[in-house]
């Protein structure tokens, strides 16, 4: 195996061993483009460094052959006393980790070399700088020393010499400054600063590599589900220098407008300065189009260089870059990260530009970018200052932008929004406690946790936007107070906002708008009519791209003609779901009381009979607004209990009313039906299928009204395509007793209305004994449609309502799931079932209709996976219709 490459022999897809830095320094070097010579150790040698706790044997050799080839291509050695190379030693994954790990500058500098260098480049002053910059940065990321230390001492040095910036220091505080550096490393670790070159050289690697354990990298990992046995590359590099004087200098730059996609001069330049100077804040920077005044030549070539690594990449890159004497040299690039809003204009812009194709712009974006772009937004045109200010950033754990009152307690939360108050949960942290006052909730903003915190992982489950740990923000809950910086007190009852998609946290009442995303797929607004902004326009082309090539289709799960309505303006093409236990609620109650109570065969016929033509209603509406398109009606599935009153309140109400001798006869019946149906588990009791085995005449009232809507539409010289559907089956038996009894029943329909019907019947595939016996299945299924909610629950054996509040926050921590199984579908378990029901049923019924109607319908991740499997469609909430449409034609492309 080889442990080194140098830059000319990587390239930019070799990331898994060169990390993305060195595949990219590669990748440039390669192109012609200037960047200065050096080597890359790779992952592999990082990985058995971390097992094995010591450099893999063949390494440093390795190294000593790549560093001699380096040293007679630059004329000059690693620390040579009198005219010294410098490297850095630079970290760099294979997803990129930004902050997390380290990079040290400078190295082979010292106590000889500096005055070496500071001849060779005739300033004492830049050499002084650089020294002092690497035993500030040796000392802190290799030896572990505490780097306030240091800045403290630089702070005292400008202190002493009245400068404002480090610029103010001369040569000679600056040697100084590196003594007292050099004080600081003996005191805290008991050892000097390394003097030998390839010592410190050595050392510097060997910190890279460990940086890969760090705590914040762990975290960083974990939250970005980065695999953590990936490891690093190191990557050494011959030092170029930005801190010469005025006419050299470091920058940062971008290709493109990283959060609009428009084309221009993006970026920042700062002068006489070094490597992080830039991000790091110590001085001001210059905009980068300000370098054309400072270096017309540089600026220049740095254009043309920015143009040839878009064309190479075909996407918009990032850049380092420095300035050594009018010389510039490239150091760093790669495919940079934006704004989803920019994804999408940046996508069809280089479809535009003949860069890349429409399958390739589908791959540029995906469906969890176009629903932030959903999400109602706070107003940005609205500025800050007067009643809005911010107060705080965090992490933007789950997108959406809420305002509300401030509480600090579940409790007060609940009281408040009852009474019709908005508001925000604030909390150090959220637990299981916090449940309900998070329901109630606008939103919810912690001071603590990441991305997978309690807070963050309930609030997305319920899409209900949270900032999490955002640390500037102190809470106290027992005052029922929040300090932000510069002293600014919250007390309960103020105002707040706080927007899920950057983190922000506004005091004051920041004003929400809708998407422009959304008011596009509602039909409000034209795709060509923000010129300005072209996001809609966008938006629209890749929804068109996608539309032409998947071949998954998109229903919605909806119950009603409203939700059927919209759904179809967001491009549903048909219902997947519409549960009829909708249909039971409100006033509708008391019919089901009555069916419950029923002792005679007429009793419940009465009872059935009056809800059949409000059934039939419901369902001429919706047929109406799915007119053309299938409609999956599912018959009623859930336990009776749901439909009767609490039993607890209706045992209170009889033995209050006993108490006074005056219970009544209705309620007492009532009661002891609750009693007969009150069921330990219910999710696993008197449901679904099995209802419509033990009451008579209940599914066949409801299959009536089906077919009679679809024979009044039919009537009405329109096209009704109704299927229904059966919940729950484990058995073919079941099935085929409920179709006989409903082919009997829409014969009649047919020969009553002369019509003929065609209502294809199949069933839900949601147990996993119907998985396993889908064969059979099919005999009697025109369609399946998996049920991923019921059929994960059940083959997890765990039920969804009383296992995410309590131990899924500590599963995802433990990684035990990468993510929820109710998010993402299980691939492994509930998909290979799904997997091999889908085959078992072809292999019966070759044009088997396969859907999917659970939440999964609408999750990126799982519509890949739906796709793979060969299904014929999804089914999704409205809302989700347009993601899926996306990754549908994600998933074909
Ligand atoms: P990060 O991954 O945190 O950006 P880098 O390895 O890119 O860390 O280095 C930190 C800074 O030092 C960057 O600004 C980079 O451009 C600069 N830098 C790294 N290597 C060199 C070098 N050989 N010469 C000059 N500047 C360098
Ligand atoms: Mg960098
Ligand atoms: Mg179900």
């Amino acid at each position: 195996r080889k442990f080194v490459y140098d830059f000319t022999e990587g390239n930019k897809d070799l990331k898994d061993l060169l990390g993305g830095k060195g595949a990219n320094l590669a990748e440039m070097t390669n192109l012609g483009l200037p960047v200065p010579p050096g080597f890359t150790i790779t992952t592999e040698a990082c990985k058995e460094y971390l097992e094995s706790g010591a450099e893999p044997a063949a390494l440093r050799d390795e190294v000593s052959a790549h560093l001699d080839a380096l040293e007679q291509q630059m004329g000059k050695r690693l620390g040579q006393a009198d005219d010294p190379l410098l490297v850095s030693v630079r970290s760099g994954a294979k997803f990129s980790m930004p902050g997390m790990m380290d990079t040290v500058l400078n190295i082979g500098l010292s106590d000889a070399s500096v005055n070496g260098l500071a001849a060779q480049a005739d300033n004492e002053r830049f050499a002084w700088d650089s020294y002092r910059r690497l035993v500030q940065m040796f000392g802190k990321t290799v030896m572990g020393v505490d780097g306030d230390l240091f800045e403290e001492a630089l702070e005292a040095a400008k202190r002493a010499k009245g400068a404002d910036s480090d610029l103010g220091l001369d040569a000679a505080d600056l040697r100084q400054l590196v003594e007292d550096f050099k004080q600081i490393v003996v005191k805290e670790t008991g050892r000097d600063f390394p003097q030998e070159p390839r010592e410190q050289m050595d050392l510097a690697v060997r910190a890279v590599f460990d940086s890969w354990n760090t705590e914040r990298a762990k975290l960083y990992r974990r939250q970005e589900r980065i695999p953590g046995d990936l490891g690093t590359a190191v990557n050494v590099c011959s030092m170029v220098f930005g801190n010469l004087g005025p006419d050299s200098g470091t920058g940062v730059a971008f290709t493109r407008d990283p959060a609009s996609g428009a084309q221009g001069t993006y970026g920042d330049y700062l002068q006489d300065a070094q490597g992080e100077d830039v991000v790091a804040g110590i001085r001001n920077t210059v905009p980068l189009a300000d370098l054309e005044g400072i270096d017309k030549t540089s600026y220049d070539q740095l254009m043309a260089i920015m143009q040839t690594l878009e064309t190479h990449y075909r996407d918009l890159c990032d850049i380092e870059f420095t300035i050594e004497r009018g010389h510039l040299w490239m150091l760093q690039t790669r495919v940079g990260k934006r704004t989803a809003a920019a994804a999408f204009r940046i996508a069809t812009q280089l479809v535009d530009q003949g860069l890349i194709t429409e399958a390739e712009a589908l791959q540029r974006v995906n469906g969890a970018q176009l629903s932030q772009l959903m999400f109602p937004r706070f107003d940005d045109t609205v500025a800050e200052g007067g009643e809005v200010r911010r107060i705080g950033w965090g992490i933007a754990a789950s997108p959406g932008a809420a305002v509300g009152k401030a509480v600090f307690d579940s409790y007060t939360a609940v009281k408040w929004s009852r009474s019709g108050e908005q508001v925000i949960l604030i909390r150090r942290e959220t637990n299981p406690d916090d449940l309900n006052g998070m329901i109630a909730a606008e939103g919810i903003l912690t001071s603590r946790g990441g991305k997978t915190s309690h807070a963050a992982v309930v609030a997305r489950g319920m899409g209900k936007t949270c900032v999490c740990g955002a640390e500037e923000l102190e809470v106290d809950t027992k005052r029922r107070r929040l300090t932000a910086p510069g002293g600014v007190v919250i007390e309960e009852g103020d105002l707040i906002s706080i927007d899920g998609s950057t983190g922000k946290v506004y005091l004051g009442e920041v004003p929400v708008v809708p998407s422009p995303v959304v008011e596009y797929f509602e039909g409000r607004m034209h795709a060509g009519a923000d010129e300005a902004d072209g996001l809609v326009q966008a938006v629209h082309r890749v929804m068109a791209y996608a539309d032409r090539v998947r071949r998954l289709r998109v229903r919605a799960n909806a119950d009603n003609a409203e939700d059927a309505s919209r759904a179809r303006r967001f491009g549903a093409q048909g219902i997947g779901l519409c549960r009829t236990e909708h249909m039971f609620l409100g006033e509708r109650r008391e019919m089901v009381e009555r069916l419950v109570l029923a002792d005679t065969d007429a009793e419940r016929e009465e009872a059935l009979g009056a809800l059949l033509p409000l059934q039939k209603a419901d369902f001429i509406e919706l047929f109406e607004a799915m007119d053309g398109l299938p409609v999956t009606v599912r018959l009623l599935d859930p336990p009776l209990h749901e439909f009767l009153p609490d039993i607890t309140e209706l045992s209170v109400r009889v033995a209050l009313a006993e108490s006074r001798n005056d219970a009544n006869e209705n309620d007492l019946r009532l009661l002891q039906a609750v009693h007969k149906l009150h069921e330990q588990n219910p999710m696993l009791g008197l449901r679904g299928v099995r209802l419509g085995l033990v009451i008579p005449g209940l599914f066949a009232m409801q299959v009536r009204a089906i077919a009679e809507a679809a024979a009044h539409r039919k009537a009405a010289k329109c096209d009704p395509r109704a299927e229904i559907m059966i919940p729950l089956v484990g058995t073919v038996q079941e099935l085929e007793i409920v179709r006989e009894e409903a082919d009997r029943v829409i014969a009649e329909v047919e020969a009553a209305t002369g019509t003929r019907l065609r209502l294809a019947i199949g069933t839900m595939i949601e147990l996993p004994r119907a998985a396993l016996t889908a064969g059979q299945i099919a005999e009697a299924a025109e369609f399946f449609s998996f049920g991923t909610n019921d059929l994960t629950q059940t083959v997890w054996g765990f039920s969804r309502d009383d296992v995410e509040a309590s131990f899924f926050t500590a599963y995802l921590e433990k990684g035990i799931f990468g993510v929820s199984p109710f998010e993402t579908i299980d691939k492994d378990g509930v998909g290979s079932l799904v997997r091999s029901a889908a085959a078992a049923g072809r292999a019966t019924r070759p044009d088997l209709k396969l859907g999917i109607c659970g939440e999964h319908g609408g999750d990126p991740e799982s519509v890949h996976f739906f796709h793979d499997v060969g299904l014929d469609y999804v089914s999704c909430s409205p809302f989700r219709i347009p993601v899926a449409r996306l990754e549908a034609g994600r998933a074909a492309a």
